[in-house]
């Protein structure tokens, strides 16, 4: 199976969750210990090693903040 590295500019997140939803490998969660400049809990990536690196999440982000690297 294809593997995936999310990449985030947490700086622009606006904690919207549309990545979270359509994730269908549950990648992706809100990072509750952390605050981003907007005041937003950011994006993070609760189970990396499970994305398989499709894109749908970079492409559903209105705020361009998810870049996916594919190994
Ligand atoms: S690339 Fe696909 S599997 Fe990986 S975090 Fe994004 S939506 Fe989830
Ligand atoms: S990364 Fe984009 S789609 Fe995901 S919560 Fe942040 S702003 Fe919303």
């Amino acid at each position: 199976m294809a593997k995936g590295r999310v990449r985030f500019r947490v700086e622009r997140c606006k904690a919207c969750e549309l990545c979270v939803k359509f994730c269908p490998k549950e990648v992706l969660a809100l990072d509750k210990n952390s605050i981003n400049p907007m005041g937003y809990h950011p994006i993070t990536a609760v189970r990396e090693d499970a994305c398989n690196g499709c894109g749908i999440c970079a492409v559903m982000c209105p705020d361009l903040v998810i870049v996916v690297e594919r190994e």
